[in-house]
Parts: C-alpha cells; structure tokens; sequence
C-alpha cells in the first residue's frame, strides 16, 4: 500500500546547521485510496511503527523534499508538536492532488537511538517530531471520471427531471383540463338552466331574477322607472308550417339578437320568454326613455326583412309594454303581467303593432281580473247560458239547424262571449265551459222538438285549445250519453286556428269525434292565411264562410267571384257551405245563387227566442211535407 520512494530530504542537513530540530520526510506516493487509510491519516500514533518509519532505519536522512510548501509546513509541524498534520486537496501542476501530512514522532527509544546514532549526536529526544510522513493522491483521473459521471448523473438527472417535469406538467395539465371540464361542464350546467338552447338569451326564470333585480334598483331610487316589453310574432306557426322549422328556428334567432342588440344599447335585458315570446327589461335613468319609445323601437328594429337559411321572412310582431308608473300596486309579477295584457291588447287590435298598458287598459285588466275570478261559479251555476242562432236551407229558408252560442249575463249585464272565452281558454276553463254549453243547447234544442216535432241539427263550438287535451272527447261522449242526443245531428266547429297549435294531436281527436258520428266544421273559414289549403289537410263536412266575406260583397265585385269559387271547391269536394252573418235579404239572396247550402245570421234571427216564428214556419212545412 504505501510506496517508499522518497524517504529524507536534505532539510534536514540544511536545519541542522542551523541548530533546530529538522524533521525528515517520509513520503508515501501511490495510495490509491486515501480514506483507505483513515487509520493512518487520522492518527498517526496508533499507526504502527513501520509505517511510521521507514523501513530501513535513516532512510528518511537521505531523501529530499522538493516541495517548498510541504517543506515549511513540516517545519512548522516540527516546531509545535502539538500539531495533528495537514489534510489538503489542492490543484499542482494541472492535477488535483490529495494530501495528508502527518507528523513522524519519535515514539520509541529504539527510534531516538537509532536517528541519534545516524546523525552522530543527541538530535531527538522521545516524542521529538523526527519527520513527516507525507501521503499524497492523485486524483486528477478519479475525479475526472467522477466529473464525466457527474456529468452524466447531471444530465441523466437532468433529462430524467426534463422527464419528471413534462410527465408532471402532464399531470397537471391533466388536472388543470379536468378541473377546467368540471368547471366548464358546471357552468354550462348553469347556463343551460338559465338560458335558451335556440337563441342562447336567458330564459324566464333569469328574466324573472333580472326583473326583481331591477326593481331593487327602483326602490333604492337609483332609477325612475322599469319598462317591460314582450314581443310575440304573429303568426310564427305559419312561417314553420310553410317555410319549415329550420327557417322558423333561424328566425328566432335572428328577432332574437336584434331584439337583443337593441336592448343592450338601452342597458336592457333580453330574454326568450318560450315559443315565440321574447321579453325585455330596461331601467330608465335619467328620464329619456317612454314604454312608447320602446314599443315603436322594438316594431321598427324587428319588422324587417331577414334571410334565414337563404330563405327571405318578413315577420310582424305584437307588442305589449308596461312601465312602472303605469301600475298601482307595484311589483315585477304584476309589471310582466302587465306587459301580457297589453300585448294581447295588440293582438287584438290585429296584431302588427305596439300598446302600452294605459289607464284604459289598466281598467280592462281590473276587469279581466275580476272576470276570471268568478268565472268558474258561472259556468257551474249556470250562469253562462247558450242560445240557439238558427241556421236555414239556403234555397227555401227552412229552418234545418241551430248554432249554440255561449252568453253570460253577470249582475243585469251583458258580457260578450269575445271578453270572457279568451279568459276561459287562458284560465284552462274552457273545457268545463263548452261542454256546458253544449249540454244546455241541448236542453233547449230537446224543448224545440217537443214543440215543433222534429229533429235538427245542432252545432256548437269548441276552442282550439279544447282539442290540446283528451278531456274533449271523453266529455263529449259523456254528454250524448246522459243525453241521448243522436251524434249524427251534431255539428262541431272548430276555427282554422286549430293548424296553429298542435295539428296531429287535435287531428287524432277530431278523428275519434268523426268515428262517434259528430259532423266537422271549419268555422271562420277565409279569415286566416293559407285557408284554402286547409281544406286538404282533413275531411271537414261543413265550411263557414265567415261573414266578414259578405261584408266585403258590397265593397267590391271581385269579391263575389271569390266567394263563387271558393263556394264551387268547397261544394265539388263534397262539403255543406254555411254562410254566416247574413244581415240581409239580397245578401242572403246572393250567397244562394253563388252556391252556398246554409245560411245564418240577423236575418234569420241571432236567437231562435226572438225569432219563433222560424220555428214556427219551419214545423208548417215539415208537417206539408212530411
Ligand atoms: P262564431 O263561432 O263565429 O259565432 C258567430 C258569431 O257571429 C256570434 O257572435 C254571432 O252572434 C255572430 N253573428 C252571427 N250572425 C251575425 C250577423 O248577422 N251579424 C252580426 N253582427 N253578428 C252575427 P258571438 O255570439 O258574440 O260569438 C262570438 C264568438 O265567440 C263566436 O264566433 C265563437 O268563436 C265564440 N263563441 C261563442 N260561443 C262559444 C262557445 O260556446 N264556445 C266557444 N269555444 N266559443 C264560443
Ligand atoms: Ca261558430
Ligand atoms: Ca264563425
């Protein structure tokens, strides 16, 4: 292990003569491990002896240190005895060096007597320092390849952690992406409940909060007034029927967005109430804006021409408006329902236009208010009551039939059937209120025959909303049941509006009605849009040309050819044709000679009460021809 090449130094002669205890230097070279040999690096007095010294005895006299550094240091070491040796890595001569100098002390008498001898003197004494053993290494190579796999380790920790990183980076990534989906996905949740998956406005419930929000805003007095507008646009069923329901759908969107974009310059807030109901609420600062202004905006920015799916809609539109000032009782429900009655204000003045909910309106709503809340008593009670209009053969005036009209005398006044069936089909009464009718008309009808011998026919009418529900036929069955009545003599009439709402379910019923032997009406028939179309879409038995079609007889003679026309189709595809509303004799005269089969109207008597001697004339002549 230990390598004795250089044993003495000439320090030794050169101190000598100075008179000062000059070590000798034991170099040991070639350790290859130096904490191999801890033991002797660490403490030199436990190391044995021969490693102490060197082998052959004053050896160490003859070698030479050449080291200047080393040199001084033993003499440093030899002057203090106390010193426990040098432990050092320095870099010399471009190589990293390791070394251990450790003091050689004269530990024996052997040793002492032996140096003593050689140097011809009494020059140590026990314990002296008599030289150094000065241990090197070099660790130019060891370190250089624990550089190069330092360096590697380095890099290979360094790609590993590039590794870590990308792989951790992933996972975050990961984690990032899936909290981000949850987020995403909770808060389209959200939005979803909260908007309108067509047109992506918010929907009622958030116009709702909106509309209390405002109204917050009003009672803290950081506004002066709340304006609601509900849009409706006319007729849309139409535009799906006849342009089909991707047109329809991207007209949605489009009044939707314009309504939209011109609520937002108001600092508004639109929504998609449901259908084709949209509402908006703005609040009004600084004074600058009416429920009139907003209601001709909204009918100018939305009646326009719009492309949808490269097919061109011009739609019109209804609109209510209500504003704060204009209600007594103040609250968001009541502001909105405000905006409603107003609405159907509009729709009732023939759609196309804007009404805001005024003083006269608020006395109508009062009214309205009042109306359904004691409807359901006088449909029950018997309250509301049926006439029986008279229907004639339209080439002999022979009485053949009656119509049953609803009417409603409450507290000696007359309500008119055009107030309170609307009030009816909206509060879901309609249904109870028909069949009332019916079963009365019926009653009254069964009174005529005792009186006049005969049967006739009986027509009566059921609300659009009344074929939406499977009740209709059920009760309708019940009453020829209890009745007795035959259901061949029984007409049903239904308005064209009935296309407007769910066709397929009410054309199911109308079927099952059909199979009971009920005849089928299309009542008002020319006063909706696409009319003669109707005509093909279900087997009707009985056309009623509405009586604005007289009307319009006086006003203009194409009129007539129309109405001869249209006589001569409904005729050729096997339909009775009524005309209503004939006031007068050469009225009733023409609508005979163009075709018509049936007539009805003032003429005739608007109730057989105030006509029975129709009844009466009409028995002379079924007993003559009986
Ligand atoms: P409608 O079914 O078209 O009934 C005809 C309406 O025209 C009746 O008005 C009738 O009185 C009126 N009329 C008939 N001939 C003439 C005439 O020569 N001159 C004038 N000026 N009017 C004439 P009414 O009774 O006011 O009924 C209005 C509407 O209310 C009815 O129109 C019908 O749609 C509805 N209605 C009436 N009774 C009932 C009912 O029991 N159930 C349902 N669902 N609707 C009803
Ligand atoms: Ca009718
Ligand atoms: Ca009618």
């Amino acid at each position: 292990m230990i390598d004795l090449t250089n044993a003495f130094t000439k320090v030794y002669s050169d101190e000598r003569t100075q008179d000062a205890i000059v070590p000798a230097v034991f170099r040991r070279i070639g350790m290859h491990e130096f904490s191999a040999n801890s033991d002797l690096m660490s403490n030199s007095k436990v190391a044995s002896v021969s490693m102490r010294m060197p082998g052959v005895p004053g050896l160490e006299l003859k070698t030479i240190e050449t080291s200047a550094t080393i040199l001084q240091y033993i003499r440093g070491m030899a002057r203090d005895k106390s010193s426990r040796g040098l432990k050092e890595f320095t870099l010399e001569d471009g190589k990293a060096i390791a070394r251990r100098i450790v003091p050689s002390i004269a530990s024996a008498e052997s040793c002492v007597s032996c140096h003593n001898k050689l140097l011809d003197g009494d020059v140590y004494a026990l314990g002296d320092v008599m030289g150094a053993f000065v241990v090197e290494t070099d660790l130019t190579r060891p370190i250089r390849l624990n550089a190069l796999f330092a360096v590697g380790a380095f890099f290979s920790v360094l790609f590993a952690s590039l590794l870590v990183i990308k792989r951790e980076n992933l996972r975050m990534q990961n984690v990032v992406n899936a909290l981000t989906g949850r987020v995403k996905a909770e808060s389209y949740a959200n939005f979803l409940a909260s908007h309108d998956s067509l047109t992506d406005l918010p929907n009622r419930k958030l116009f709702l909060e909106r509309l209390d929000l405002d109204f917050a805003k009003f009672r803290e007095k950081t506004c002066k007034n709340v304006i609601v507008a509900i849009v409706d646009v006319d007729d849309f069923k139409l535009v799906n029927d006849t342009m089909g329901h991707d047109v329809g759908d991207a007209l949605l969107k489009e009044i939707g967005a314009k309504m939209s974009g011109l609520l937002t310059r108001y600092g508004g807030f639109t929504a998609r109430l449901g259908g084709d109901e949209f509402a908006g609420v703005v609040t009004v600062c600084d004074g600058g804006l009416w429920p009139e202004d907003l209601g001709s905006d909204l009918l100018d920015v939305l009646c326009v021409l719009y492309e949808c799916n490269g097919v061109s809609v011009y739609p019109k539109v209804s609109i209510g408006v209500s504003g704060l000032n204009d209600l007594d009782e103040r609250g968001p429900t009541q502001l909105l329902k405000a905006a409603d009655v107003a609405l159907y204000a509009s729709k009732r003045k023939g759609k196309f236009c804007a009404s805001i909910f005024d003083d006269d309106l608020r006395n109508e709503f009062g009214r309205q208010t009042y109306l359904t809340s004691v409807l359901p008593r006088a449909i029950n009670s018997g309250e509301i009551k049926a006439i029986l209009q008279p229907q004639v053969d339209a080439k002999t005036h022979e009485l053949v039939g009656f119509e049953a009209l609803a009417r409603w005398t409450h507290n000696g006044q007359s309500i008119s059937p055009a107030e309170f069936i609307p009030l009816a089909e909206d509060t879901g009464l309609i249904g109870y209120l028909d069949v009332a009718v019916l079963k009365h008309a019926i009653a009254l009808l069964r009174q005529l025959v005792t009186r006049s011998e005969r049967g006739f026919r009986l027509s009566f009418n059921v609300s659009t909303k009344d074929l939406q529900t499977d009740d209709i036929v059920k009760n309708i069955r019940d009453v020829l049941c209890s009745s007795g009545f035959d259901p061949q003599l029984l007409t049903l009439e239904i308005t064209e509006s009935v296309f407007l709402e769910d066709w397929s379910s009410a054309r199911r019923r109308l079927d099952q009605l059909k199979n009971l032997g009920l005849k089928i009406a299309l009542d008002d028939f020319g006063t909706g849009y696409s009319a003669l179309s109707y005509l093909t879409q279900f087997s009707f038995d009985v056309i009623k040309i509405d009586r604005s079609f007289l009307q319009q007889l006086d006003e203009d003679e194409t009129r007539s050819i129309l109405l001869s026309h249209v006589i001569k189709l409904a005729t050729n595809l096997g339909k009775t044709v009524v005309a209503e509303g004939v006031e007068r004799s050469d009225q009733a005269v023409m609508v005979a000679e163009l075709g018509a089969h049936v007539l009805q109207g003032a003429h005739f008597g608007l109730n057989i009460d105030t006509a029975p001697e129709l009844l009466l004339r009409s028995s002379v002549t079924h007993r003559m021809s009986a």
